[in-house]
């Protein structure tokens, strides 16, 4: 972790990368910097605007940012030396993409600040993070989620430059439209050296890796446009609106892996297009964006969506439930086939938890015999995807346990097709019942033919007396 840096540091460090990005890197990002209008890029840096932002507001393609060897402060010397713009005021963090994009931010928990000098360093701290919970993985996808606050700066300072250039000749061609987003730029930057870092593509894989970025200015400034809004649309309308989940601290602060979400933004959008844009823009016209001194709050997590391994159980044992069976307290029966099956799975998976799920159930003391009755378990956080080999042990070792009360077969891993496969079971499923009758006299021949000619009979079964004390007594 890098704390602040000493001026003198700085331009060694940008020194160091001039000489670490090759010729051909440096000239394509000069060619970037001298297609871009000076006199705006100028505008831009003296309101604090970082140099990433610059280059992306103008639309200027994703390969610039991919070159992780292009630190900030190359960034930002390269398009002060082209404009010759020598920045007066000290603008420590971006006031666009609030240090995003600078690769600053609050640490979290330890509340002090980080400033990476690249997207390597940056990509180095997440790859840590990786290694750290052990995950074996094959690729990984990267989200990004970041406050309303940017995309608000973000829109004033558009339209702000629209007004201002719309009528300049570059204006047409550079269409502020095709600038990429702060999430995307980030993307571009860190997914290369954490390809490299991590050893494998991204891609859309069940790996996950969340950057979640959360600003304190965020919350105070949306909540009033929202309250705006909804004065606004009371006033058309007569009628509470539905923007009331806007901006919920606890949706940014879930670190679970279950989607969420896109609330912020999809309701940032929400206000713009309902015209508070132009009236927050007009307000501030003169700056459209404020200095900031805080960068945001940044919290990456890491984490695999829940796999699947469906298979077939069978049940030995009349003193074995389907799932734990606790009334008051006291376990009914010495084991369940959900914990038989899910603890001697999960920690080869490494996972943080598991859900048992069967096609059907049957009674602790019956027992499931034939070819068993399908089921999915399904583990959460997986830090490892199992081989087909090691899924083979999986199966040796339930059935090899000592009280043989379990045993499970064509074990498997499946993807979230494993619940139509486990459906598939329980609407095919066809019963054989074994039977031992009492009559009163000796059994004849006679009996037998007539037995024997029976077929296809319709079976009626009057509720069974162990559910008598909650259902009524009917045929069934
Ligand atoms: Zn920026």
């Amino acid at each position: 972790m890098s704390n602040d840096t000493e001026p003198a540091q700085v331009s060694s460090v940008a020194a160091e990368s001039h000489a670490g990005a090759c010729d051909a890197e440096m000239q394509l990002l000069e060619g970037a910097v001298r297609s871009l209008p000076y006199h705006v890029v100028k505008e831009l840096l003296s309101v604090g605007v970082c140099a990433r932002c610059v280059l992306r507001l103008f639309g200027i393609e994703e390969h610039i940012y991919c070159h992780s060897s292009f630190s900030q402060s190359m960034l930002g010397s390269i398009l002060e030396e082209e404009t010759s713009f020598k920045s007066e005021v000290e603008f420590q963090f971006c006031s666009v993409c609030l240090g995003v994009l600078q690769f600053s931010y609050c640490d979290d928990g330890e509340e002090t600040v980080v400033k990476k000098e690249s997207a390597k360093d940056m990509a180095l701290s997440i790859a840590e993070l990786v290694k750290q919970e052990g995950h074996q993985i094959d690729g990984f996808s990267l989200e990004v989620s970041v406050p309303p606050l940017i995309l608000e700066n973000e829109s004033s300072l558009l339209s702000h430059m629209k007004k201002k250039y719309e009528s300049e000749p570059w204006f047409q061609e550079r269409l502020l439209s095709k600038c990429h987003s702060v999430k995307d730029v980030l993307k571009f930057a860190i997914t290369k050296p954490l390809e490299t870092l991590l050893g494998v593509k991204a891609s859309a894989s069940s790996f996950r890796i969340r950057l979640t970025y959360t600003h304190k200015r965020a919350s105070k400034k949306v909540q009033n446009s929202v309250e705006r809004n909804q004065e606004c649309k009371r006033r058309k309308t007569g009628t509470e609106n539905a923007l009331h989940n806007v901006n919920d601290e606890s949706v940014i602060a879930d670190k679970d892996c279950s989607g969420y979400s896109t609330i912020e933004t999809n309701s940032v959008t929400g206000i713009f297009s309902n015209g508070v844009q132009d009236q927050e823009t007009s307000e501030h016209f003169e700056s459209p964006i404020e200095k900031v001194s805080e960068p945001c709050h940044l919290v990456y997590v890491c984490c695999r969506t829940h796999i699947y391994l469906c298979g077939r159980y069978l049940k030995y044992s009349r003193n074995v439930s389907q799932t734990r069976w606790i009334i008051d307290e006291e376990r009914m029966g010495e084991a369940s086939v959900e914990e038989i099956i899910g603890s001697n799975i999960l920690p080869i998976c490494q996972g943080d938890n598991y859900k048992f799920h069967a096609a059907g159930r049957e009674d602790i003391d019956v027992r499931m015999l034939g070819s068993g009755r399908p089921f999915l378990l399904e583990i959460q956080n997986a830090r490892q995807v199992p081989s087909e080999l090691i899924v083979k042990e999986m199966e040796s070792k339930i059935n090899g346990l000592e009280n043989k009360s379990v045993g499970v077969k064509n074990l498997k891993v499946v993807g979230s097709q494993g619940w139509a496969l486990m459906h598939e079971g329980e609407a095919e499923k066809q019963k054989q019942y074994c039977a031992l009758v009492w009559i009163s006299r000796p059994l004849e021949d006679e009996d037998m033919q007539t037995i024997s000619l029976l077929n296809d009979m319709k079976i009626l079964q009057r509720t069974p007396i162990r559910v008598l004390h909650r259902r009524s007594p009917l045929e069934r």
